[in-house]
């Protein structure tokens, strides 16, 4: 089986071959729309100020239905009013206020017994998917669980842990991480699949370094919008509502491996799942357009302010700041919009940070199904995450390429302001519905384009640091984020001031 990276390299030469500029829609009638003199407000030294700011450790990780999350949105709205920009949230603030449905395994009603004796939940033992079970049963040692001759049936069985066979994704947390996550995965499904009440893993002296991400990111649970538009397309035949119970999959120390050699004991399993709502913001403004028709159309910039807060410690640093993700482009609003509070456009600019992006798109979700304008109204998404990492002179410009297009007017505009701005080499890997890492799917401008509003996502794309601690205000390339800025802030404008908006290509369709 080819490793990603041989996949990834079998893609750059396909791509090298065939550079997006080839492929871009050829422009009829260029319009040749001049760079605003109002461009100068664009500073590297304000985008650096900010992102220190937003994106340091003071800001906590910003996570979603925390105080964290809504400490960085009213900084966010504090910035507004000193840029002056307009409210156009909720009552003349500006917010718009939602709430996130939360689904866990609560601590408090869940156990889990060995012999009688109660275990600790979590840092003793931990569960590994979001299920509820009622299970009682005796423990069967497995070994690492290749002989599948031995009958598990009814039993709990305890497996040391195998090195996984699958490739491993080559982002996001740790290597350590993603290893002993992929091993329970097939572990787990090979033993429950023949017949296990109950799986309890024992980890290895590498999954042993995870533990503690394991329980910490399981313990959140899983997240959901009220009253939001859906993630995935509407289908004709939607899949099967997710499983709320199933047989427990459990980890273990590796140290714990000792109390579960030898076979027999009574193991007792109570995981019980709680629901409940918190709150989380999108914070909205406008700066209003000059021309009396257009200005009731709308640009929107689009970032999302939350990260993953403060989780397990990397190299002895808790705090996930989220500073590429999505601190980033969050600064990257705020000087556009003293761009176009100083030159405002003819349409107007409407900025939406989104909250809870990374617990599932969800204020995208719930702003696509209850946008502060009549939708229809929206001319462009311009949504950005990630933009200031990676090779200094390219980036990425997804929904450029089909399926994922749905405005060659809009990706023509986007490849004129490049040529005004920062000139970038497009990398046309990363939009390809191939790509290993459906990277078009996993930002804001999604919910938009769903509901045929013309919509791009600019990135520099995944890193090594990517929702890791180390995603830190220091390792911003600040010249790249300015030109990045630049080029979002120029495609808005000439969207802005176009006589024409740009429309929904005929028979778009998302491959998934
Ligand atoms: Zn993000």
């Amino acid at each position: 089986m080819k490793t990603i990276l041989q996949r990834l390299c079998a893609l750059a030469l396909i791509a090298s071959a065939a550079p997006l500029a080839a492929q871009a829609p050829k422009s009829a009638s260029k319009s040749v729309i001049a760079v605003p003199a109002a461009i100068s407000a664009i500073k590297e030294s304000d985008l650096k100020r900010d992102l220190y700011l937003l994106g340091g450790d003071s800001m906590h990780g910003r996570e979603a239905g925390t105080i964290d999350e809504m400490r960085a949105s009213m900084w966010i709205a504090d910035q507004f009013r000193a840029i002056g920009v307009a409210p156009k949230g909720e009552d003349g603030s500006y917010f718009q206020w939602w709430n996130m449905r939360r689904t866990r395994i609560s601590t408090i009603s869940s156990s889990v017994t060995l012999d009688g004796k109660a275990l600790t939940l979590w840092t003793e033992i931990s569960p590994t998917s979001n299920l509820g079970s009622d299970v009682t049963a005796q423990t069967l040692f497995v070994g690492d669980g290749h002989d599948t001759t031995v009958d598990v049936r009814g039993k709990i069985a305890v497996v040391t842990m195998l090195p996984p066979t699958a490739a491993l994704r080559s982002t996001t947390n740790s290597y350590e991480y993603r290893y002993a996550r992929a091993s329970i995965t097939a572990q787990g499904n090979a033993l429950t699949r023949r017949g296990a009440a109950g799986v309890i893993i024992v980890a290895d002296s590498v999954a042993e370094i995870a533990y503690d991400g394991v329980w910490k990111i399981q313990e959140r649970g899983a997240y959901d919008v009220i009253g939001g538009a859906p993630r995935n397309a509407v289908t004709a035949n939607p899949p099967p509502a997710p499983r709320t119970t199933g047989a427990p999959v459990l980890f273990v120390h590796r140290s714990a491996l000792n109390m579960f050699r030898d076979n027999g004991h009574n193991v007792e399993v109570h995981l019980h799942l709680e629901s409940f709502e918190s709150p989380s913001v999108n914070i909205i403004g406008v700066v209003r357009g000059t021309d009396p028709k257009l200005r009731d159309e709308y640009v929107l910039f689009s970032s999302h302010q939350d990260h993953d807060g403060v989780r397990y410690a990397i190299n002895g640093d808790s705090t996930w700041s989220g500073a590429d993700d999505n601190g980033s482009t969050s600064v990257a609003l705020l000087a556009i919009a003293r761009a176009f509070v100083k030159q405002p456009g003819k349409r107007s600019a409407l900025f939406v940070f989104h909250g809870a992006e990374e617990r599932g798109l969800l204020g995208s979700r719930y702003h696509a199904q209850h946008p502060v304008v009549p939708l229809q109204s929206i001319v462009a998404v311009l949504n950005g995450d990630m933009i200031g990492r990676n090779n200094p002179d390219s980036a990425a410009l997804l929904g450029s390429q089909p399926p994922h297009r749905n405005s060659s007017d809009l990706v023509q505009m986007a490849m004129e302001a490049s040529g005004a701005t920062g000139k970038f080499i497009i990398d046309s890997l990363w939009d390809r519905p191939t790509h290993p890492e459906g990277w078009y799917f996993r930002s804001d401008h999604v919910p938009y384009a769903r509901l045929n509003v013309p919509a791009l996502f600019f990135s520099t794309n995944l890193h090594p640091d990517y929702h890791t601690p180390r995603d830190k205000p220091e390792a911003i390339n600040y010249p790249k984020l300015t030109h990045m800025t630049k080029w979002m802030y120029m495609t808005g404008w000439i969207a802005a001031n176009a006589a024409k908006r740009p429309g929904i290509d005929p028979g778009f369709k998302l491959e998934r």
